[in-house]
């Protein structure tokens, strides 16, 4: 069992006065926390944080590391709370005692092999600096050190997830000593059958295979010698998990297994020449089994790994394989470990990527040389994919997005319809606007609702280019319909003007030089290109009228009768039916208002009143006649200014005098920080036309506090 004082006579070797004492207080602060919380074993809770905090300092971990060891549980197993640990240890520790907690609450419940990238990838992301990785890994390997104390179901779980998310971390880390315990505990509790009866194979042979390890390194470095070359010769015992993977890859019994030990030589001179030297020296020392050597640096493998490989009959008449390269292809072959890194699918030219793969190859490697932990630690400090978040699904499945993304590219990424229909969505079951940014570990959902339509505004939230394209996909589709529905209506007004039939328009020859001189292939296109506003009306119908106008009076007079001026909206474009018309925010016309029409780019025709200011700069071909056309009462919005003396209840009086008149008052705002004593009152009212307002606006006046009266045209 471990004890404070093993702690803290390692951190001596390597921390300050002031860093030991740290640690102590840690683990004085996490004793009284986790008083009284007893392990499965019947161990108290302590000893855990403890043999955490023990791993780390054996991995020389700075302090800061030292005392998340200490502390991990804290926030999330006691009443400690973030606060305190702040006060207590500072904001770096507070910050990763934060990362572990969070890390903690995910849970990997995935069955399918894909998802176990995105967990780990978000895991990955969640690690913002890599001493939460490196906490979070002890942490595993302590409890599954300890996993005899769970129930089976409990431990399948935990086995699974540790050798689906933990020891492929590990294994990126280049803590290699991490992977091989967690795949081998995992591995133990996954197939214990099968792991009980490699170890007792294994370990039956285990002096005799350390033994040759030695003797056969010692003949190598020898021959090496003898010839002349300078070389680092190693040779690793594969360990319990990878044998057993080799056994099921292959369909072979353990017995077959001949490789179970790696040679490997690493030339220290950088020339292939010595590279083939050793290689020979090799095959003249030992029979090479055929078919089996590889060069990878006449052709190296695709990810430009160089090296030979070759298995030989070994001294005792066995297979071993040896690897061969210089001390550069071996730095690049660890470079291709972490390359792991890397994922497939990321644009392969994303340079910065590249940059940080190598800085934190760098450091991974700086780590076991490192005469002082503190100043790598230092560097330490950096976001793992920092361009990157991943969500949740309510699934419990994870997936990645682009920094910056929102609940509109979640719910298009689940499908197109979804994204389509999408009205709302929640994080971690809270509702939030469509514009949230989602953050790393939320859980999304989206709340769709048949018939529901993607807005243009949802481009200026969306961030992946699938959700992007669907939308503007959408919009345009739309914008084209309505302005070929348009382009009809507006065509068929121009017709009827000049007393012609619509059906004119089939005619062939004439069609087609319109269609020649405009650019324009069907009659749809023609028809958008009229509803856009590219092409007038006037231009097109041109056309088709006769050279000599027959002065047929009665003719336009017929046409016109014809046309029943209806409109749903209140507006009637003489001659032009259920026309989709808009009310101009600018001047937010009403009826009795003098008005007139715009007719927008594929978005039907904007009502704005003749007074407009805004109506000056538009082009004019695309101003047309509108007329107000009120079957059934309907409210529009005002702005109106009440200008009155600063007195008690100035705003109670006028409100009472709008209502007088049975007028729907939706928003009023007083401002009485006028110098003047005066209060600026603002409302915005629902009226039926100007005769009503004119009304509302009479009785304000009558109030005797009241000193003007102004209709406000921006709403
Ligand atoms: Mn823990």
């Amino acid at each position: 069992m471990i004890r404070i004082t093993d702690i803290l006579d390692r951190v001596q070797a390597y921390m300050t006065p002031d860093e030991q004492e740290l640690i102590q207080k840690a683990y004085v602060f996490s004793a009284s926390v986790h008083q009284g919380q007893v392990r499965l074993s019947g161990e108290p809770y302590l000893i855990h944080p403890m043999e955490v905090a023990g791993m780390l300092t054996d991995m020389r971990l700075d302090c800061s590391t030292v005392v998340t060891g200490l502390l991990h549980d804290t926030v999330e197993d006691t009443l400690a709370t973030p606060q305190q640990i702040e006060a207590a240890f500072g904001k770096d520790v507070a910050f990763l005692v934060e990362g572990l907690t969070k890390i903690s609450r995910i849970t990997f419940s995935s069955r399918e092999a894909q998802q176990a990238e995105n967990f780990r990838k978000m895991i990955l992301a969640m690690s913002s600096d890599i001493r939460i990785l490196m906490v979070r890994l002890a942490d595993r390997i302590h409890n599954m050190r300890t996993l005899q104390y769970h129930p089976p179901d409990k431990q399948q779980r935990i086995a699974r997830e540790t050798l689906d998310l933990y020891a492929p971390l590990a294994n990126r880390l280049g803590i290699y000593w991490m992977k091989v315990e967690l795949e081998d505990l995992a591995f133990k509790y996954l197939e214990h059958n099968a792991y009980n009866e490699l170890n007792f194979r294994v370990s039956q042979k285990q002096e005799k295979r350390e033994h040759y390890t030695e003797e056969v390194t010692r003949i190598i470095r020898e021959e090496l010698r003898k010839a002349d070359l300078v070389a680092e010769v190693e040779g690793r015992a594969k360990h319990l998990w990878s044998i057993h993977k080799k056994m099921q890859a292959q369909h072979i019994e353990f017995d077959e297994v001949y490789d179970l030990i790696a040679f490997r030589i690493i030339l220290a001179s950088d020339t292939v020449r010595e590279c083939y030297a050793a290689l020979s020296m090799i095959h003249s020392l030992w029979k090479p089994v055929p078919g089996r050597f590889k060069d990878y640096i006449a052709i190296p493998k695709a990810n430009n790994y160089k090296s030979l490989h070759t298995t030989v009959i070994g001294p005792y008449g066995e297979r071993m394989e040896v690897q061969i390269r210089t001390r550069a292809m071996h730095e690049w072959a660890e470079e291709g470990i972490a390359a792991h890194w890397r994922y497939k699918e990321r644009r392969s030219t994303d340079g910065g990527e590249d940059e940080q793969i190598k800085r934190l190859r760098e450091l991974l490697e700086v780590q076991q040389e490192v005469d002082n932990p503190r100043e790598y630690m230092s560097t330490l400090k950096m976001a793992l994919f920092p361009d990157e978040v991943y969500v949740f699904t309510p699934n419990g499945d994870v997936r990645a997005f682009p920094k910056g993304a929102t609940p509109i590219d979640f719910a298009y990424s689940v499908h197109s319809d979804v994204g389509h229909t999408c009205i709302g969505a929640k994080v971690n079951r809270n509702i939030v606007p469509l514009k949230y940014q989602l953050q790393n570990g939320d859980r999304v959902e989206i709340t769709t609702q048949a018939g529901h339509h993607p807005s243009k505004d949802w481009l200026k939230y969306a961030v992946t280019s699938r959700a992007r394209s669907k939308i503007k996909n959408w919009v345009n589709t739309e914008e084209r319909n309505r302005s070929i529905v348009l382009g009809r209506e507006l065509l068929e007004k121009e017709f009827r003007k000049h007393g012609l039939k619509f059906s004119l328009l089939g005619k062939p020859e004439t069609l087609k030089k319109i269609y020649e001189e405009n650019q324009v292939r069907t009659q749809d296109d023609l028809m958008a290109a009229v509803g856009y506003g590219k092409l007038s009306p006037k231009h097109v119908v041109q056309h088709f009228v006769p050279e000599e106008p027959k002065a047929e009076e009665p003719v336009p007079e017929k046409a016109k009768k014809k046309t029943p001026e209806v409109s749903t909206v209140g507006i009637s474009l003489t001659g032009i039916e259920d026309v989709m018309v808009r009310y101009a925010k600018c001047c937010t016309p009403i009826p009795g208002d003098e008005i007139v029409g715009y007719i927008s780019r594929g978005r039907g025709i904007v009502v704005h009143t003749s007074t407009c200011s805004n109506t000056r700069d538009m082009e004019a071909d695309r101003l047309v006649d509108v007329e107000w056309n009120v079957k059934e009462r309907h409210t529009y919005p005002v702005h109106i200014r009440v200008v009155c003396r600063d007195r008690k209840g100035v705003l109670a009086d006028v409100s009472s005098a709008i209502s007088a008149h049975d007028v729907n008052i939706s928003n009023a705002q007083v401002d009485t920080n006028n110098p003047d004593m005066q209060a600026v009152c603002d409302f915005k009212i629902d009226v039926n036309d100007l005769n009503e307002l004119n009304k509302v606006v009479t009785s304000i006046k009558k109030l005797d506090c009241v000193m003007s009266v102004e209709r406000l045209r921006q709403l």
